[in-house]
């Protein structure tokens, strides 16, 4: 290893021996990402994809070849009937509320079975009331809580759904709940109970921070549709915004006409410059995800030799990038998210601190030195300024990097 000069001997020794013990665990991961190089090189293969396809068109954007066939890859990969990828959907939040506004009607309801949605998606929902929230248009809601051990409550579920229940929605990775992430063999069983009680009821997947993790994706056990950001796991540290939807192409549709207009749908919406990165990041978001998910093992296994708990440990499978440690102290926390944003290769010199960000609730502290703003592929963490004071990390376009600023921020905070 590495002789790191600011980064005590006793913690590179640890290191090393860490590094040992989850090398299974890295071959693992090498092996998905290697299995996903080639279905994403597979489908820009089948689509012919091609020089032209990275030019931009204006205007009204009619038959802009590259978008188009980008769609197509991404409903190649996602094995979906269509998709929606389009810079005109601005993130993650936006690709979520977009699916739900466009295929609740009043008088429906949207059941969540793994417990309360992501702390953005609150005011969209009309947990918290808020003009043009589904709420405000007669669209209700449930929750059904995972149970004790993090599973999914079948029985529960069973009882939840009536005859107003249209989408039924599975939050794969954690947010700022600490809960395990879901695998797509845990969220099977659930989408088969659903499908079984009523073949009609959508099933749909938050895939955020999910994509390429594993070899197969919700859309291969039974989900309906999935959406998800561009600036995390399938933009590949590249695309420069964004954010995508995947699945049954009457509900592509309905999605594209809430984006433009009915009648229009997705005939119109020129990229303006984005499809070369979001194609090639596309192409490397296989080995980045890879990347990514050897650092948030590693952050486990090291902050769990020092006491902290993580979640999921070193020793557990991870549904997701996202790892999440518990500092049980608002400065520790703060620390932590200092020396992520010191270690960026972006505005390595400057000190985040927690605000009041659009969409949620607590004020939240975010590290984010990334070359794609907010971009959370990019190495980052952040964290909801309340008890127990848990950082939610994530990214590392290298593990190189994400390693270092691992080492960097578990050296600040033991001092
Ligand atoms: C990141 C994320 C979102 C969307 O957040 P944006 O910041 O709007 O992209 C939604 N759900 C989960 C679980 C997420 O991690």
């Amino acid at each position: 290893m590495f002789n790191y000069p600011d980064i005590s001997n006793e913690i590179l020794e640890i290191a090393i021996k860490k590094e040992n013990e989850l090398k299974e665990t890295y071959d693992r991961i090498n092996d998905i990402s290697e299995a996903n190089q080639f279905k994403v090189l597979s489908a820009f293969r089948e689509e012919k994809v091609a020089e032209a396809d990275f030019n931009q068109s204006s205007g009204y954007g009619y038959n802009e070849l590259g978008r188009e066939k980008l769609e197509k890859v991404y409903s190649d990969i996602f094995h979906t009937e269509d998709a929606l990828v389009r810079s005109q959907i601005t993130c993650g939040t936006h690709a979520l509320y977009l699916s739900l506004s466009a295929i609740l009607l009043p008088g429906d309801e949207l059941l969540f079975i793994s417990g309360r949605p992501y702390d953005s998606l609150e005011k969209s929902i009309g947990i918290t009331d808020s003009p043009m929230s589904l709420a405000e248009h007669g669209i209700s809601y449930k929750i059904v809580e995972l149970k004790d051990d993090a599973s999914f409550d079948l029985d529960a579920i069973k009882d939840a759904v009536n005859e107003k229940t249209k989408i039924v929605y599975i939050q794969r990775s954690k947010g700022y709940i600490n809960r395990p992430s879901f695998c797509c063999s845990e969220m099977e069983e659930a989408v088969k109970l659903v499908k079984s009680i009523r073949s009609d009821l959508i099933v749909m997947v938050d895939n955020c921070y999910g994509e390429f993790v594993e070899e197969i994706e919700p859309t291969d056990i039974g989900a309906d549709l999935i959406a998800g950001s561009l600036i995390k796991n399938p933009g590949g540290g590249l695309a420069p915004i964004g954010g995508y939807i995947a699945g049954r192409a009457d509900l592509i549709e309905r999605c594209a006409f809430r984006l433009t207009a009915p009648g229009l749908g997705k005939e119109v919406g020129g990229s303006l410059g984005t499809l070369k990165s979001m194609y090639q990041g596309l192409s490397l978001a296989p080995k980045v995800v890879g990347e990514a998910l050897k650092n948030a093992y590693f952050t486990a296994a090291m902050f769990e030799h020092f006491g902290f708990r993580c979640l999921p440990a070193s020793n557990e499978k991870h549904g997701c990038i996202v790892e999440a440690i518990d500092f049980e102290d608002p400065e520790k926390l703060k620390t932590f998210c200092e020396t992520i944003q010191s270690a960026s290769y972006v505005d390595s010199y400057v000190r985040p601190e927690a605000w009041d960000m659009p969409g949620y609730q607590d004020q939240v502290i975010m590290a984010s030195g990334a070359f794609v703003s907010g971009s959370s592929i990019e190495l980052s963490a952040d964290g909801p300024m309340r008890p127990p004071y848990t950082a939610f990390f994530q990214g590392g376009l290298t593990y190189e990097h994400g390693k270092y600023a691992i080492l960097k921020a578990l050296q600040k905070i033991l001092n």
